[in-house]
């Protein structure tokens, strides 16, 4: 099976002697079923309140982790004809991504610098607000994108790396779907309506990001699947999976996990190695085989092969 996934967070737990190959993370190598072929999107994070300087902490997260893919067998990704390869040969991908506008330093140009090291998804803020934006965590009079934020936004388009807007907070979300003119992701947030926290997205905002062309990955990070987060577990993540479906969901929806960004897992998943467990639950409530494999996986290829370059 084609397993795909729009958010990782090993980037920055593999420095130093730790490796992709093995490691006591959520995702590593090891951890790969022979069976079935991955792309993961891995995000190069960073906090503002824990470095200086947010560019070069995440310019050197990126080429850290670039280094260790190459001591696997994992080939980076940034165009669809190598995706294609791969996944016909059974190798497995990386797609690199950055999460969180500080990283830009408040320079447009670094948008062409990322896309020219291999970025191609770039979320717009993480927990706190940047110079682009506000985000959902904290509350805010004028959470809007600023000024730099619309025009980061247009620079994304401009070299077709796709504007992420999990975290992003609601107001700041609109001017996304206003201004651009590619699709749009939320590559790891769940339904607000079954969840009702900050992190997640109504069914408005779904909506608007399935008519972008985009694509939503559901998030396994326990506080946004259930309300009590003691209980959250694969049927959870299912539920989160079927209300977006009953929205027409069925070219929008995928997975996100947020592996190794999150310390606690829902029941059942202890890492990658448990991902095909939600490929069990979707066959034993009956969906069919084809829908099974696009919300595994096929949305994102398909994805890929439409927005790309
Ligand atoms: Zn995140």
């Amino acid at each position: 099976m084609l397993i795909c996934d729009l958010h990782c967070d090993l980037p920055d737990k593999v420095i130093g002697d730790v490796e992709i190959d093995s490691n006591n993370a959520h995702w590593s190598e090891d951890r790969l079923k022979k069976e079935n072929t991955y792309v993961q999107v891995f995000a190069s994070y960073v906090d503002k309140y824990a470095h200086d300087d947010p560019f070069d902490r995440v310019n050197s997260l990126i080429l850290n982790f670039k280094e260790k893919l190459k001591k696997t067998d994992i080939g980076i990704v940034t165009d669809y004809e190598t995706l294609k390869r791969n996944i016909a040969g059974g190798k497995n991908s990386a797609i690199l991504a950055v999460e969180g506008g500080e990283a830009l330093g408040g320079k447009l140009e670094r948008v062409k610098y990322f896309y020219d090291l291999g970025v191609r998804f770039f979320t717009i803020t993480w927990n706190h607000k940047n110079q682009l934006g506000q985000s959902s965590s904290e509350s805010c009079e004028n959470a809007h994108l600023t000024e730099l934020g619309i025009q980061v936004i247009k620079q994304l388009n401009k070299y077709t790396i796709t504007p992420d807007v999990s975290h992003l907070s609601e107001a700041g979300f609109w001017d996304v779907i206003e201004t651009s003119t590619k699709p749009v992701a939320a590559t790891h947030s769940n339904s607000k309506k079954l969840c009702n926290v900050r992190r997640n997205i109504t069914d408005e905002q779904f909506l608007a990001i399935k008519e972008s062309g985009g694509l939503v990955g559901i998030s396994f990070v326990p506080a946004f699947l259930e309300k009590d987060e003691t209980k959250a577990n694969v049927v959870s993540i299912i539920r989160h999976i079927e209300h977006f479906m009953s929205l027409d969901g069925e070219q929008t929806v995928a997975l996100g996990g947020d592996f190794d960004g999150i310390s606690t897992l829902p029941f059942g998943i202890s890492g990658v190695n448990d991902v095909d467990k939600i490929a069990d639950e979707l066959a034993k409530i009956n969906y069919q085989d084809e829908i099974i494999a696009k919300i595994m996986g096929k949305n994102i290829e398909n994805y890929i092969k439409n927005a790309f370059l």
